[in-house]
């Protein structure tokens, strides 16, 4: 990034752009005191000590009035305050001096009265006095240049203030502990030994000498991949974490779709959002289940039908359950047949779905539901173990509560990963995929024994790949994408 960019002292609402009791501006750089100084009427705060807060006032200085010019460096009250000075709010200001701060520079926060006005007018007296708009992600991005935090914390504290559930926030919370950077840089560390090692032999050029044990290096990749492979498992639970489970309810016109979807939302009405799917007669509703959002899919879209509209019903339908991971299948024995549910769970098995058959409406049958249809169809579907069967009227409370469990469970399944670290990221998941693949070429360059410069080039490309986990490797462009969806003032 552009060195000169630090130079700059940046400025931003911290807080929310709206009413509230209070609002916090952050100022970050070299001359964070200085200018918050010539804005403020109360104690000097270039005498301040680090970490202190100080009562006073925003103004905006006359800077035509002499008196205020001769009294700059003394102690200034705000009886002295001369006629020309406007006042724009009564303030707490908190001093924050380099090195132990966010930025890693002297880090300036008005507490205001948090109106949006207020904000503005004292953004306005800050960049007329030297201070400069921050832009997206600025102050956590000079974090990351000045090496307080690497990529990793640094994208997790915007995942941080996005956490919509528990689970997504405890995940945040670890990575901004440095939970992924941590394991990778161990092994990063031990994989930089044996590569220096072989740049080593290099250097010996025509000697045959040998400093890289090979077997222990091969050991040493084994145990890197095992490490890689449980991370990205992990993400299995941590996307679905920070992006909630996709379920699709699928059925038959009628099968009883709407009044699940009803009687699942209908206990959480409080918690529960809805937002426009990604299709146009999509509709999403969001459901926590112990701290962990589900989105369901509504194929509210599906019930009308005629022949053709049903086509274009399966189409869509199709298509939701490509990228649900929960497939809610609801039938009832009145209007279903075994063939027909089985056909229709065969053509849509995958790996990574889960497949739960609802035979619904059982209170019609006096609550029983194990019949010749459900025996026929467990006999065809159940060797596969993705796959359940319940009894539900979806009208009723306890039958939802036995579906609820069953959800909970998918997530319990997914959290007992092999890894302590819960990746979370698609960026990191995507670079711990790529590295897996550059663990794979050296094992194999090893194999044919190539010549060391060329396993030396692909131990390299480990690195790398493993370093842009943490940020040590990664580009320009790559950083600012990340930190342009940050939003300003983080
Ligand atoms: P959808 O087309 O799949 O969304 O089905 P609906 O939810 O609209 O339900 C169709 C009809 O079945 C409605 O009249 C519901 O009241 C009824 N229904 C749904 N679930 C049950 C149930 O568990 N028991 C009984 N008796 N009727 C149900």
């Amino acid at each position: 990034m552009n060195g000169n960019l630090n130079q700059d002292t940046i400025c931003a609402l911290a807080t929310a752009n709206g009413i509230g009791a209070l609002g916090i501006i952050r100022l970050s750089g070299n001359e964070a005191v200085e200018i918050a100084q010539k804005c403020f009427k109360g104690s000097d705060l270039r005498t301040a000590k680090s970490h202190s807060v100080h009562y006073g006032f925003v103004v905006e200085k006359d800077i035509n009035d002499e008196r205020l010019l001769i009294n700059d460096n003394a102690k200034i009250d705000h009886q002295s305050s001369t006629i020309n000075d406007e006042l724009i709010d009564e303030v707490m200001v908190s001093v924050f001096l380099a090195p132990k701060t966010f930025t890693t520079e002297d880090v300036v926060e008005i507490s205001f009265h948090g109106s949006p006005h207020i904000a503005k007018k004292i953004l306005e007296v800050l960049v007329k006095n030297g201070a400069r708009l921050a832009k997206a992600g600025e102050f956590t991005m000079r974090a990351f240049m000045n090496g307080r935090i690497d990529l990793a914390q640094a994208e997790s504290i915007a995942d941080l203030i996005a956490s919509e559930n528990e689970a997504a926030r405890k995940v945040a919370l670890n990575q901004l502990k440095g939970g992924i950077s941590k394991e990778i840089s161990l092994l990063r560390g031990e994989l930089l030994n044996f590569t220096s090692f072989l740049e080593l032999e290099l250097d010996f050029g025509e000697e045959d000498v040998e400093f890289a044990d090979r077997t222990a290096l091969n050991n040493l990749l084994d145990k890197i991949e095992r490490k890689l492979k449980s991370l990205i498992e992990s993400f299995q639970y941590g996307n679905a974490v920070k992006n909630g489970v996709e379920v699709a309810i699928i059925g038959k016109p009628n099968a009883g779709k709407s009044t699940l979807l009803n009687a699942l939302l209908k206990e959480e009405r409080a918690i529960v959002s809805a937002i426009a799917g990604t299709t146009r007669d999509t509709i999403e509703e969001v459901l926590h289940i112990k701290g962990n959002a589900f989105r369901f899919i509504d194929t509210a879209g599906l019930r009308e039908t005629t022949d053709e509209i049903e086509k274009i019903g399966v189409q869509k339908a199709k298509e939701k359950i490509a990228s649900a991971k929960i497939l809610l299948y609801l039938y009832d024995e009145f209007d279903s047949s075994a063939e027909e549910v089985i056909s229709f769970i065969k053509e849509f098995q995958r790996k990574d779905l889960k497949i739960i058959l609802l035979h619904n409406k059982i209170d019609l049958n006096g609550g029983y539901f194990e019949n010749e249809l459900d025996t026929k169809i467990k006999s065809e579907l159940f060797p596969d173990i993705t796959n359940t069967i319940i009894g539900i009227s979806a009208k009723d409370v306890e039958s939802v509560e036995v579906l609820k469990t069953e959800l909970s469970l998918y997530i319990e399944d997914l959290k007992d990963t092999e890894s302590n670290v819960i990746v979370s990221n698609q960026r990191h998941y995507e670079a711990l995929k790529s590295s897996l693949l550059a663990v794979d070429a050296v094992k194999e360059a090893i194999k044919s024994k190539i010549p060391t410069e060329l396993l030396a080039f692909e131990l390299r490309n480990v690195l790398e790949n493993l370093g842009e986990i943490s940020g040590e490797f990664t580009n320009d462009e790559v950083l600012g994408n990340i930190f342009s969806k940050f939003c300003i003032g983080k």
